[in-house]
């Protein structure tokens, strides 16, 4: 048992490969959520499908979970070696934004490479990382890596409209899915914002907060049609 072993080329190559082809596989599967239950499909449940298959080619068991037909979400656990250690729930979303495909200078549901670039509506939010989190568990698999840390792989249908027939529905309705679990990660995140010459890589620890605050400024009074060198507005902006 092992939570490390040294990366070797082939391991790395074969990491590179399989983020690249799984995430490019997903995204050939529609999973427009159109935030309406009305017209929103089941793509959901078919990326959840073939994420299963993924997960069951190393032998790791997953569970579907409905809120209602095709509106699936998908979650698998990897054990960890230190029973005492607090489960680490590693999640995506497994819905898109909807892609008008006029607009794209490809298909928006084919995966396509070119240039050395993978196009299509999630590549970038998020079946990228779930790509990656495939990529990486079944890495564990093949090398015999355990994690200290037990691992929900969570994949949630209906983040782009609320969460509401995904993570809202499967807390409320399945909460022993996350039985053990004490800290999550998921998207958003690994760039740098510089500062002061610095490079600074922020950590969210928490999100749309509220900050009341009270701030004034003068300048002429003044119409937006018409700017003015001393606007009150613009000099709080700044
Ligand atoms: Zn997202």
């Amino acid at each position: 048992m092992t939570d490390t072993v040294p990366m070797t080329d082939e391991m790395r190559e074969l990491l590179h490969s399989e983020a690249v082809s799984i995430t490019a596989d997903l995204v050939s599967i529609d999973s427009t959520n159109t935030g309406d239950p009305a017209t929103t499909g089941d793509g959901e449940t078919r990326v959840c499908r073939r994420i299963a298959e993924y997960l069951d080619e190393v032998g790791i068991p997953s569970e579907l979970v409905e809120s209602v037909p095709g509106r699936g979400s998908l979650f698998a656990r990897v054990d960890g070696s230190d029973p005492a250690a607090g489960g680490l729930v590693v999640h995506g979303h497994v819905d898109v934004v909807p892609a008008v495909a006029e607009d794209w200078s490809v298909p928006p549901f084919a995966g396509e490479i070119h240039d050395g670039w993978l196009y299509g509506r999630g590549t970038v939010d998020m079946k990228n990382m779930i790509g990656m989190m495939l990529a990486v568990v079944r890495h564990y698999r093949r090398e015999g890596i355990v994690p200290r840390r037990p691992l929900l792989l969570a994949f949630f249908a209906d983040e782009e409209a609320a969460g509401t027939m995904g993570a809202r529905w499967v807390v409320r309705e399945r909460p022993d899915i996350f039985d053990g679990m004490t800290h999550a990660l998921s998207e958003v995140g690994g760039w740098s914002v510089p500062v002061a010459g610095r490079r600074l890589y922020p950590i969210a620890v928490a999100e749309k907060g509220v900050a009341w605050a009270r701030v004034s400024a003068k300048g002429a009074a003044a119409h937006a049609s018409r700017p003015t060198s001393d606007n009150a507005v613009a000099a709080i902006a700044g």
